[in-house]
């Protein structure tokens, strides 16, 4: 199959080529052709299957069919969980779209509201944003939705889990019923599958890949160790392996401030990635990483969610997570589009449970390593995925949900605000903008300005 196929025109096929995208992915072969039939779709696909280009793509070939949009008018709207994540599908919609008429813009908080609210005065096609800084926009009359063609949930699971229900019921209550609906999700849960009920209309399902499985392309392997001589055994993997771009993943704030010392002690260049951080020391953080500036990024789980760092060779979890599902989220992060990764779990005595619920919830049993010097004194009991053992729930952590509204909404994504009070800086750089420097790029803010 190739993207001339599905019916995408000659300015959507050049961006295409010069992406370097040969031939499409599964999504994409499946999603472009639904989307430009006009249909509903919810798809099931995580991070690195290409599912933005997936919706992106057909959107921009109906997009360009129809009129100009409006002062304050939206055609599009792209709903997503984070800043990193919208500002890298506002990345995404400027390249695919650098040889159509077609503006876009990027809103979300922790930013000054106020060139957010001008830039809307002209109107975009797309709109990517997330959902408390789109509502406060809208409650400021910053934006109007009666030209709305087209909704787009992206990572709907991660919204829910990030307490965003209510905002998006109150933007569902504000959109046009008559428009497309295209839903993304890496997992299709029972509260996802209610949610989208009430959403989307006879939608076409698309899985590309078995819910709750990890990528195929991803190497992963456990190291028992004890909990004291975590730090110390990541610094030996690091140094051992010459890993040279590594993400860690934190379980708390406080965790990975600390880890993150201590690397720049041993001599490993290091940044802190989580919701306490403002936007400006987030941006910095991932665009420092992606240079190799710095050569581990640790992150907390919510922070980490949707960064899109092209073949990230190496994960590690410092801390198993406590929903087993974002072990999967989290190795979502590497081996992506073919490219192959590495994720290596440090697991305590303590951990043994949760790491039980992983491997029944993926299925396999993860391959022990033992690191020579880290023999743990308090032994990690034996595990294994076990076909007839039901999966067991672990009890859903209070810290991200907390983590990430306490980050996000000091930042000014609250409703309700007045223009001017939020954030710290008024610039709206994409995380991406510096990695992908082999592409010129442009920022949304620019975006906005074409
Ligand atoms: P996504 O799942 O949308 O986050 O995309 C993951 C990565 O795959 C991004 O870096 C895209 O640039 C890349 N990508 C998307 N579609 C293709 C394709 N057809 N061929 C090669 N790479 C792709």
């Amino acid at each position: 199959m190739t993207f001339s196929s599905l019916g995408l025109s000659a300015p959507i096929l050049k961006a295409v080529a010069e992406e370097g995208y040969e031939t499409p992915s599964p999504i994409q072969s499946k999603a472009i052709p639904a989307v430009l039939e006009g249909r509903d779709v919810m798809a099931a696909a995580q991070t690195g299957t290409g599912k933005t280009a997936g919706f992106t793509l057909p959107i921009l070939e109906l997009l360009s069919r129809g009129t100009r949009v409006g002062a304050n008018e939206v055609r599009t709207l792209i709903l997503t969980p984070t800043r990193e994540l919208a500002a890298q599908v506002g990345d995404n919609v400027l390249s695919y779209s650098r040889h159509l008429p077609l503006s876009s813009a990027v809103v979300y908080g922790g930013v000054k509201v106020n060139p957010q609210m001008m830039r809307m005065r002209r109107g975009a096609d797309i709109l990517v944003a997330t959902p408390g800084r789109l509502l406060d926009l809208y409650n400021q009359h910053a934006i109007r939705f009666n030209k709305l063609e087209i909704l787009v949930l992206d990572e709907a699971d991660r919204m829910l889990d990030m307490g965003f229900i209510h905002d998006i019921k109150r933007i569902l209550a504000i959109l046009p019923k008559q428009r497309q609906t295209l839903m993304f999700s890496a997992t299709f849960s029972d509260q996802i599958r209610t949610l989208a009920k009430g959403l989307v209309n006879d939608p076409v399902e698309i899985s590309v890949s078995p819910r709750n499985t990890t990528a195929q392309t991803v190497t992963q392997w456990i190291s028992p160790v004890d909990k004291k001589q975590k730090p110390a055994l990541l610094a030996h993997l690091i140094k051992h392996h010459q890993w040279e771009q590594v993400l860690v993943f934190s379980r708390t704030k406080h965790g990975a401030n600390k880890l993150s010392r201590y690397l720049d002690d041993k001599g490993i260049t290091s940044a802190a990635i989580h919701g306490n951080k403002s936007q400006g020391a987030r941006t910095k953080a991932l665009a420092d990483f992606k240079s190799g500036d710095v050569r581990v990024l640790v992150a907390t789980d919510i922070a980490a969610r949707g960064l899109d760092i092209d073949q990230l060779p190496q994960v590690v979890n410092f801390d198993l997570p406590n929903v087993a599902e974002d072990y999967v989220h989290r190795i979502g992060r590497t081996g992506r589009a073919g490219a192959t990764g590495q994720a290596v779990s440090l697991i305590c005595a303590d951990e043994v449970e949760l790491l039980s619920a992983i491997e029944q919830l993926i299925k396999q049993t993860l391959e022990r390593k033992e690191v020579h010097g880290f023999t743990p004194v308090n032994e990690l009991p034996e595990t294994g995925y076990d076909p007839n053992r039901r999966p067991k729930k672990i009890k859903k952590p209070k810290q991200p949900k907390t983590e990430y509204q306490g980050g996000h909404r000091a930042g000014g994504n609250k409703p309700h605000k007045k223009p001017g009070s939020t954030g710290s800086s008024g610039r709206q750089t994409s995380p991406g903008a510096k990695q992908r420097s082999r592409k010129p790029r442009v920022s949304p803010v620019k975006a906005g300005t074409r």
